[in-house]
């Protein structure tokens, strides 16, 4: 089927787009026709995403008709606030389509969880999340466009998991920011929601044990984990006028796991 052109005029900036969920994401807005600015701490990686949107996403309105790449660490403030003044001046205009993507695992038993696991994954997962936010939101406003901002959750923020305590409160915290940014952005036309990835093949899931994979497979009522073009899918849609009218929800993804 021939792909859609519903983002034929957007500029999307997706964070942690060097692997997994977020380079699916980035081929699917490219797809769709997007610019797309790819953003991870591991710039190499983030270079490897753009090659593979070669001849993608030249649709797109004024500036420069090709994706970049750009390094960036989500959970530095300046680093953030620096690649958003990048994109603007490359592109002259801010991202209307924002992917917050990028996250890290620490897992550990709450009785054995040192204290830097818990820095690091709410640093990463959430204070970063937040960072992208405000920063693409500012640019937003005070440019007087509207926008989507999408940030990746997960279903382990609702129902929690064995190990990961830290990351579990960093989920949940996207979720309840997310709604929160909602309500205030609004009136700018600036949408906000969240996605609820349930398990997902992806280098991330690939440090589970096959042993623990095929128990949660089990209990799968689509029978199958899910591939990150499931969740990039939902992405699209929730960046495109097809979702005109849905902010501050929460999409789960997850094949029916925990419903
Ligand atoms: P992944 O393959 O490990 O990709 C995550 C990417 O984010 C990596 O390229 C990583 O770089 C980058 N990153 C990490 N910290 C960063 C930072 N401080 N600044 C910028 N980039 C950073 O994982 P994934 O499975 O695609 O996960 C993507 C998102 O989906 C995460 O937020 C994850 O929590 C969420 N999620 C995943 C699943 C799943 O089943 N896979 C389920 C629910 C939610 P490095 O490789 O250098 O760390």
């Amino acid at each position: 089927m021939a792909a859609q052109l519903r983002l034929r005029s957007a500029l999307a900036l997706v964070t942690g787009a060097g692997s997994g969920l977020g380079r699916a994401i980035s081929q699917r807005l490219a797809r769709e026709g997007a610019l797309v600015v790819a953003g991870d701490r591991d710039g190499a990686a983030a270079e490897g995403t753009i090659r593979l949107l070669e001849g993608m996403g030249s649709e797109a309105g004024s500036g420069p008709r090709c994706h970049a790449a750009f390094q960036v660490d989500v959970a530095e403030a300046g680093a953030v606030q620096g690649l958003i003044e990048q994109i603007q001046a490359c592109f002259s205009r801010p991202p209307s389509v924002v992917v917050s993507c990028a996250g890290i695992i620490r897992d550990e038993f709450l009785l054995r969880m040192p204290e830097d696991y818990w820095d690091e994954v709410i640093a990463v997962n959430l204070k970063g999340t937040f960072l992208v936010t405000q920063a693409a939101a500012r640019a937003l406003v005070s440019n007087g466009c509207g926008g989507s901002i999408i940030n990746i959750s997960s279903i382990i923020g609702k129902v929690g998991n064995l190990g990961q305590t830290n990351y579990a409160a960093s989920k949940a915290g996207v979720a309840g920011m997310t709604s929160s940014v909602a309500l205030e952005l609004g009136r700018h036309g600036i949408r906000c929601n969240s996605i609820l990835p349930g398990f997902i093949i992806t280098p991330m899931t690939k440090k589970v044990p096959q042993k623990v994979l095929d128990q949660i497979t089990a209990r799968i009522p689509m029978g199958h984990l899910g591939v990150p073009e499931d969740v990039a899918d939902v992405v699209a849609f929730l960046a495109s006028d097809d979702s005109g009218y849905i902010t501050g929800t929460t999409v789960e993804v997850t094949g029916g796991l925990f419903m």
